[in-house]
């Protein structure tokens, strides 16, 4: 699968199929869970500021609902697609069962650029989206929340949406919220803390001190800006990120041997999430061109962009030196990538492991929601840091007592789990 053919849906469907043949899972059970439960597709028509009517397509898919309510986020994303949905639904079902968290999958995503479109006509799409879904979604059904470029400001929006229409307050029909509105204390740094503790565990698996480590790490979104912030923390030193710029629509790679920071890049960062080349070369910056990052002598890569960045190409570029690959995006490695990182004894962090701390603190908001009462952040990020270690462990120990590939052992936790409850619905 090169960069040019991938499909992340056919790619989770392999995954999938893997898996459930060495976990001998029975033909009914095989079909139920290799396709999403069902999936929506629509219109929103939008008048935009300038007078002219676009229609701008939307999706959800509900890949299992069958541990708890689904969940799974709202992408937007102009090159979006129906299969890029899919896979990400079947993922979030995978990711909610691997740190066990009473949830299922599902994943939404409207195809469109935010960066090109003001807030009146971002809000315009969020509320036709909810206008679309909102009898298939709910607190008790289907709940969503951020995901590629959409935030706290989109689902506040979409949450208004909903309310109106019903005529209730539903804080927990989608998380992700701002605070003050129904948000999380630590549900902003989620994602990216959640990284790191899964490498901090790594580490200590293979007995090396993050203090000597070194990282190179791919985007600059949500999930790598506190990733960042957090192994800074724990004392790592960031040498190399790679992010998109949207003045020249290509990605660049900023490198900086004595450690970039999450205070000092997001200091030069538009509200677009581009960082000012000029600004960085002042700060010590060498720039170099968006795949440098990937050929650094460091410990620890993190892809943390977007699906299908590792590529059988693009992986026998990496030094030896990388001893980690921490998944922070979802799917950004193709099955042939893997077939190189195995054969490399690299220890890889599978995504729906370690990029589950976003849907982990989703869940603790939604658990605040009901309460109506609200944690301190050092409370949920405790309580996060617990999920994830215990989710770590059990893919982990699965690795190590089957001697299997991590990104497998991840799989056969999780769709053990989803199988089981499937079964005892009597579904199959
Ligand atoms: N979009 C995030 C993910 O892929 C979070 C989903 C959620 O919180 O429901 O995990």
């Amino acid at each position: 699968m090169s960069a040019a053919t991938f499909n992340p849906f056919e790619m989770a469907q392999r995954q999938f199929d893997g898996v459930a043949k060495q976990l001998g899972l029975d033909q009914a059970t095989c079909d139920l869970l290799r396709n999403p439960d069902r999936e929506v597709h629509f219109n929103i028509p939008v008048r935009m500021d300038d007078g002219t009517y676009r229609v701008f397509r939307g999706f959800r898919c509900l890949h299992s609902d069958a541990r708890g309510p689904a969940k799974g986020g709202i992408r937007f994303h102009p090159n979006e697609t129906i299969d890029t949905i899919r896979a990400l639904s079947m993922w979030m079902t995978w990711k909610t069962a691997c740190v066990d968290i009473p949830l299922g999958g599902a994943k939404g995503g409207v195809i469109c650029d935010p960066r090109e479109l003001s807030l009146r006509e971002q809000e315009l799409i969020c509320r036709g989206w909810i206008r679309q879904v909102w009898r298939l979604v709910g607190p008790v059904q289907d709940v969503p929340a951020p995901d590629v470029m959409t935030n706290g400001q989109h689902m506040i929006w979409m949450l208004d949406e909903y309310e109106k229409i019903t005529g209730m307050k539903y804080p927990g029909f989608i998380t992700g919220k701002p605070l003050g509105v129904g948000g999380s204390l630590g549900r902003t740094e989620a994602t990216g803390y959640g990284v790191m503790y899964c490498v901090r565990e790594a580490l200590k698996a293979l007995g090396i001190d993050a203090k000597n480590t070194t990282a190179a790490v791919q985007g600059f979104g949500n999930v790598s800006q506190f990733a960042i912030q957090k192994y800074t923390q724990m004392g790592g030193k960031v040498v190399a990120l790679s992010c998109w710029d949207n003045s020249i629509k290509k990605p660049v790679t900023f490198i900086k041997k004595s450690g970039a920071t999450y205070e000092e890049l997001i200091g030069i960062t538009d509200k677009f999430g581009t960082i000012d080349q000029a600004k960085a070369k002042a700060l010590g910056y060498e720039i170099a061109d968006g795949g440098a990052w990937l050929e650094q002598e460091v410990d620890i890569l993190v892809p943390a962009a977007k699906e299908g960045e590792l590529t059988g190409e693009t992986i026998s570029k990496i030094k030896p030196t990388v001893k980690i690959i921490a998944e922070g995006a979802n799917g950004p490695t193709t099955p042939e990538a893997d077939e190189v990182i195995k054969a490399k004894g690299i220890f890889l962090i599978p995504d729906f492991l370690c990029n589950a701390g976003g849907v982990t603190c989703s869940y603790f908001e939604q658990v605040q929601n009901n309460m109506n009462y609200y944690w301190p952040k050092e409370e949920v990020l405790e309580k996060l840091d617990a999920k994830m270690t215990v989710g770590f462990a059990g893919v982990y120990n699965m690795a190590q007592e089957n001697k299997v590939y991590m990104r497998d052992a991840a799989y056969m936790v999780a769709i053990k789990r989803v199988a089981d409850a499937v079964k005892l619905r009597g579904l199959v």
